[in-house]
């Protein structure tokens, strides 16, 4: 049976917002799972209560500020303690663009257990209604003594696929060219980059990410785009497999065999339009090596 017809069948499943200091971005789309009848939360079930000591799934929105941190935990004090935590946003999860703030003391599980991740800025209902599922999910594995066995983004697709909105980013390490200024424009801290052996190597944080798209707005070569993928709901233990990574690998300079990352096709059409074979002999060159062919000044 599934999970929605039993919990319906049954008592309806409590869920129990808290507000940790948001934009309330969040809370908007929360409100949304109330109001409107295609995202409504009884069709899994469930009912919101205004009362803790109620909640069968908590939802959290908000970076966890300090002010608002003491009333967090001690409402989470008042919960039972079968409860299911569920992070709603990039917020609670990682902090998004407000994790080095002083007056913020997140992330959430610093101080308490999260099962459930919906990340996002803010997530679509569609993703909220998932990530509630996916709570139901753990709470029957858990009632039944197993393993939930759902995988994220597993599901049929369904109408709500169709909306056009931000979501999940996607890298394309070959017309990457290791200008790094995508991790310079990140407000959220979510690109970072490794020096490999064979190569540089960029990892994408999901949870981090707040789908501004900037990255993608001033990468020169359209390695990075916003996609309308907003499937991002995982449980809390799978937070570290959200990512996106690429390995841009390093090739010999064509002049003196150092190695280098060799400019992407997309980055010379876009700084000269119609590249000449003078331009693509450059292509392949460390910039010394550019500098000797381009100017005649000789290596040091
Ligand atoms: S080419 Fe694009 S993805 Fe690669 S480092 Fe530059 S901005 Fe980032
Ligand atoms: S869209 Fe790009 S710049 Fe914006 S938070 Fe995500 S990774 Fe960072």
């Amino acid at each position: 049976m599934a999970i929605q017809e039993q919990e319906t069948a049954a008592e309806p499943v409590r869920l129990f917002r808290i507000n940790t200091g948001s934009c309330n971005g969040c809370d908007v789309e929360l409100a949304v799972t109330s109001a409107v009848a295609e995202f409504d939360v009884e069709q899994l079930g469930c009912r919101y209560t205004e009362s803790a000591r109620e909640a069968d799934v908590l939802l959290v929105t908000g970076p966890l500020t300090v002010k608002a941190r003491d009333e967090v935990l001690r409402l989470y004090a008042e919960t039972p303690r079968d409860r299911l935590t569920v992070a709603v946003g990039v917020c609670p999860v990682s902090g998004g663009v407000f994790r080095d703030s002083y007056a913020v003391d997140g992330p959430l599980d610093r101080h308490l257990p999260v099962d459930v991740n919906v990340t996002g800025c803010p997530p679509r209902p569609q993703a909220l209604l998932e990530g509630i599922r996916t709570a139901l999910e753990i709470r029957k594995a858990r009632r039944e003594g197993v393993e939930p066995i759902h995988e994220p983004g597993d599901r049929k697709p369904s109408h709500a696929d169709n909306f056009p909105a931000r979501g999940r980013l996607s890298f394309d390490a070959a017309a990457c060219v290791d200008c790094r200024m995508c991790r310079h424009v990140c407000a959220a801290g979510a690109i970072r980059f490794e020096a490999g052996k064979q190569g540089v190597r960029l990892t994408l944080w999901h949870n981090s990410c707040v789908f501004c798209g900037l990255c993608s707005h001033y990468c020169p070569t359209g390695a990075l785009s916003v996609t309308g993928d907003w499937r991002l709901d995982h449980r809390a233990a799978d937070a570290f497999r959200q990512v996106d990574r690429g390995e841009v690998l390093y090739e010999p300079c064509a002049g003196c065999g150092e190695a280098i990352i060799p400019a992407a096709p997309q980055l010379l059409h876009a700084a000269f339009r119609r590249p000449n074979p003078e331009i693509e002999k450059l292509k392949n060159l460390c910039p010394a090596c550019r500098q000797q062919m381009s100017i005649g000044v000789p290596r040091r």
